[in-house]
């Protein structure tokens, strides 16, 4: 038999994880000649041997692939024979239209990690210790091809060792290109007074922890922002923070040292602690154990948890068990409000100079700022809350080629997606677009992200409301640039965005449910409580909720008490003075609500199931006011009773429900005394078995068996686990969200996907 040769090109993250070195040793073992190389769509490999060879490596290279990489396509062409000696890696070449997906930043791997406890290792306790299997990407590279130069260790320059380590092919760390070490790499310091670098090295650690182990705040640098930290298990403690963070109730995410420390505070199945413990190390909110040490002010009015595990080297230094020093740590983004995490040093000590004590800071520029993400668990799959560290940017792959189009994003819980060839580019998480600081970040991203990925879209899709901050900056590039605009109802993005992440033909009907909180109705009033009939293309409202009047706007948003009164009086149903909002409002207050309601003054009607959850949440006494999103609405759930099975009753007016007989009789139930978990359990047993009518009747009239939930609602775990058990009893296909957010981080993708299917329709 005389050889063959063979050209192979690979499509994924195939870069900065060590791929290369892989597939020469793979070579090596399969005793094929020829070279591999990087080039900015992938790796290209051309090889010569046998066919058998040939054949068994191609099979390896999927079944044995490193960690971190993520093989999308591989495509294989007989070339003509080519003798080759040996098997190299060769340069990178790079042409301009390509691209290539970048690894998101990943927690440090279990070999670094072993070696940054081992007294003999050249790394030992050096905090940026790294290799091609962990470490920062995402947040620290500039441009494409990943290269160290196109990063922000360009400035360290390597010493000779590890310039060794990173030329060997055969090394753990070849062009790992984070890589460094205490001779050359960055070190890490602390600032007691804001500037002044008083401390180095084990000294900085060391006071850091003692300053934790007093109460103490601490502002740490890490892999993509700052973090705030204090001493999980002290109420003092965490209330000085929430005092100087001015967050009085919003829940802490928590970083314990280990599984076995996290398996102590919250329940977590085999899945979970997988997912917790996985490269991407995201929080994970599962629900928390009574009577553990957490401190109550973590979390007040919540029964879960979220918990992350060490996932720097930085991390594990400083929370290296020992008896004085807390099991858990309060980790939450340090920004002030609702602006963007912060990630410089120096912006960090002028603004979190009034929250923190001291300062743990490291000379690593990071060029990219990326929130934790946070996921929960449904059905014993990862389930997303927020899309940021360890998974953005990783795309969402598509079922067809898409045009390359940019989705702008919501206003609240921004996000934005950019689509080219099979791929939906999600952003990170970028957050509230009200917030100017957000706002200019917002801008700074997707220009990075066209150039990072090469995008320049030509459509973009946009929300209806015409004063969103994302609305205003499309409309701008739509006349600077001559490009196209699609506006996009936010309702029909989230169904979209579910029918992207599930393949679903962008031609075929399905139902959704969406339950949201706001989203701008093609009617001009306030949807967000939606039963949609339609396609990628389009849609219909086959059912909403009766709209209800939201005194004041905002105000109503920020007062469940004023949407519990409000909704009574929707429903013609008195205001007793027994009940709890009617209490809640001083006198003047009750006044000018019953004004605005009869006169029509500043109440746009809603049809919204949030603020129904809202009115519900204030009707039985458990939130009049709040001061985070969805808080009524959490503060509900978590109070809800798992073992009652009963459900109030509804009624379906022609396309509207009707929640008049639901009200009724939780009205009853408060006068006789029912406990706030029973009604709060019989209520969502309510929505859950609503939702299993509306589906039925929707199979009956239009045939359709997919159903889709989607909407900020759908994060409220007691509700979504009874509807999933309900529909999927009843035979339903259900398309829940995994890869996205069910809030409106999924927005953008929804938006992206219904441009992208307009604007090639209009093209035939
Ligand atoms: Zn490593
Ligand atoms: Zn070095
Ligand atoms: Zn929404």
């Amino acid at each position: 038999m005389s050889p063959i040769s063979r050209h192979i090109h690979i499509n994924g993250i195939v870069q900065g994880v060590g791929f290369r070195p892989f597939i020469y040793n793979l070579a090596h073992d399969h005793n094929l000649t020829g070279w591999v190389r990087n080039s900015s769509s992938g790796v290209d490999i051309e090889v010569t041997g046998e066919a058998h060879a040939l054949d068994a490596f191609l099979l390896a290279i999927r079944a044995s692939a490193p960690p971190l990489a993520q093989i999308d396509t591989v495509s294989v062409h007989d070339i003509a024979q080519f003798k080759e000696d040996g098997f190299k890696i060769i340069h990178s070449q790079d042409r301009p239209e390509d691209f290539i997906p970048i690894s998101p930043d990943m927690a440090v791997c279990a070999d670094c990690r072993s070696e940054l406890f081992d007294p003999r290792d050249r790394r030992f306790r050096y905090p940026f210790i790294n290799c091609t299997n962990c470490g920062p990407r995402f947040s620290i590279i500039k441009e494409i091809p990943y290269d160290r130069p196109k990063t922000t260790m360009a400035a360290f320059e390597m010493c000779p060792v590890c310039r060794a380590e990173y030329e060997n092919p055969a090394d753990r760390r070849f062009h790992a290109q984070p890589v460094a070490c205490p001779d050359c790499g960055p070190h890490i310091w602390l600032e007691q007074t804001p500037g002044v670098q008083d401390l180095a090295g084990e000294d900085a650690i060391k006071a850091a922890r003692q300053y934790l182990v007093e109460g103490k705040i601490l502002a740490i640098k890490g892999l993509g922002g700052f973090h705030l930290a204090c001493d999980a298990t002290s109420q003092e403690a965490v209330l000085r923070l929430r005092h100087r963070k001015h967050r009085p109730a919003k829940p802490f995410a928590l970083m314990a040292y280990d599984l076995e420390t996290v398996q102590e505070y919250i329940q977590l199945s085999r899945a979970a602690e997988n997912l917790l413990s996985s490269p991407q190390a995201p929080i994970v909110l599962m629900p928390a154990y009574k009577g553990t040490d957490i401190a109550p002010g973590v979390a007040p009015g919540n029964n879960k948890l979220g918990f992350m595990l060490p996932y720097t080297p930085l991390h594990l230094l400083l929370m290296e068990p020992s008896p004085d020093f807390p099991k858990a740590l309060v980790m939450t983004s340090g920004n002030l409000a609702e602006e963007p995490v912060i990630h410089q040093n120096q912006v960090a000590r002028e603004k979190l100079s009034s929250i923190a004590d001291a300062f743990l800071m490291h000379n690593r520029p990071i060029h990219r700022r990326i929130d934790d993400s946070v996921f929960t668990m449904v059905e014993g799959q990862p389930y997303p809350i927020r899309r940021a560290r360890g998974f953005a940017p990783t795309p969402i792959s598509t079922s067809q080629s898409l045009p390359q189009v940019l989705g702008a994003g919501p206003q609240m819980k921004n996000t934005f997606c950019l689509t080219r060839d099979k791929y939906a580019f999600i952003s990170h998480y970028i957050g509230e677009m009200e917030n100017w600081e957000t706002y200019q970040d917002y801008r700074q991203a997707i220009s990075d992200y066209q150039t990072l990925f090469r995008i320049s879209p030509q459509a973009i899709g946009y929300d209806l409301h015409p004063d969103y901050a994302a609305t205003r900056y499309t409309l701008e590039r739509i006349q600077a640039e001559g490009l196209k605009g699609y506006p996009v109802q936010h309702h029909h993005a989230h169904l979209a965005a579910c029918m992207v992440e599930h393949h679903i033909d962008p031609q075929q009907k399905i139902a959704g449910l969406i339950f949201d909180g706001t989203g701008y109705g093609t009617d001009g009033t306030i949807w967000g409580g939606e039963v949609l009939i339609g396609n990628t293309l389009e849609c219909s409202r086959a059912y909403s909720l009766k709209p209800v009047p939201l005194p004041g706007g905002d105000l109503a948003v920020l007062k469940p008490a004023r949407m519990a009164l409000s909704t009574l009086w929707a429903y013609g149903l008195p205001w007793e003075e027994s009940l709890a909002p009617v209490r809640a409002l001083s006198g003047q207050e009750w006044e000018i609500l019953q004004n605005q309601l009869e006169k029509n003054i500043n109440a746009p009607l809603t049809s919204s199931m949030g603020r129904f959850f809202d009115a519900v949440s204030a009707l039985i006494g458990v939130r009049m006011e709040i001061s985070y999103e969805a808080q009524a609405a959490i503060e509900l759930e978590a109070l809800a009773e798992d073992d009652e099975l009963g459900y109030y009753p509804w009624r379906l007016d022609g396309p509207q429900i009707n929640f008049k007989e639901t009200l009724e009789a939780i009205l009853k139930d408060l006068s006789q005394g029912a406990s706030q978990a029973a009604i709060s359990a019989r209520f969502h047993n309510t929505i859950a078995q609503l939702s299993l009518a509306i589906a039925e009747l929707i199979r009956e009239t239009y045939h359709i068996e997919e159903i889709a939930l989607s909407g900020g609602v759908w994060q409220n775990l007691y509700l979504l686990k009874r509807t999933i058990a309900l529909l999927k009893d009843a035979g339903f296909q259900l398309l829940i969200h995994h890869r996205s957010p069910p809030n409106d981080e999924c927005v953008s993708l929804g938006q992206a996907a219904v441009t992208a299917y307009r604007y090639l329709h209009n093209k035939e």
